[in-house]
């Protein structure tokens, strides 16, 4: 499935893999990417560079952003080139069939991130409740979203609610 949105399936990759406690088999697996029957130390591997993509989201500087990615693309070897596979239109891949899927996986996400911050910086998101750690690439025509989700952003809305009534005393 070839996803039409800010940073594409990369970036879609690298939200899954931040949001999930361990990189799983699994989780790759569902993905467009095919790779699977990763072995633990793999995975131990992509769950660290979850580690990293994070910051991506929820660093609020434009400058570190682009400081960070630029260290992912360098550290990622990602080499692009233009694939017509299965009859497609021509896109972008950004490491070969033949690399090792850790490698692949960083290639991808890296670049995702990079083609986001590069076209909708501001589409990068993490949730605004505190305590709640997920992130996101948001879609909104506007650009801009504070919460994951309806049940966190009422969450905060009550207990600002409950704030404001204490200090109105
Ligand atoms: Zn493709
Ligand atoms: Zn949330």
């Amino acid at each position: 499935m070839h996803f039409n949105h800010y940073g594409g399936t990369g970036a879609e990759l690298a939200v899954r893999m931040v949001n999930a406690p361990v990189v799983s088999d699994d989780l790759l697996r569902a993905h467009e990417l095919r790779v699977g029957g990763l072995s633990q130390a793999q995975c131990r591997t992509l769950t660290e560079w979850a580690g990293r993509l994070r910051p991506v989201f929820t660093e609020p500087e434009l400058d570190t952003v682009v400081k960070l990615v630029n260290e992912l693309l360098a550290d990622s070897a990602s080499k692009p080139y233009i694939s017509q596979h299965d009859g497609r239109p021509p896109h972008l891949h950004y490491a070969s069939e033949h690399d090792d899927a850790v490698a692949r996986v960083l290639a991808f996400t890296a670049a995702g991130l990079a083609n986001l911050v590069c076209e909708a910086p501001q589409r990068l998101g993490h949730c605004g409740r505190s305590g709640c750690d997920v992130v996101y690439v948001g879609t909104s025509r506007n650009g801009r979203r504070r919460f994951c989700s309806t049940r966190c952003a009422n969450r905060t809305r009550v207990s600002e609610h409950r704030g404001r009534r204490r200090a109105e005393g």
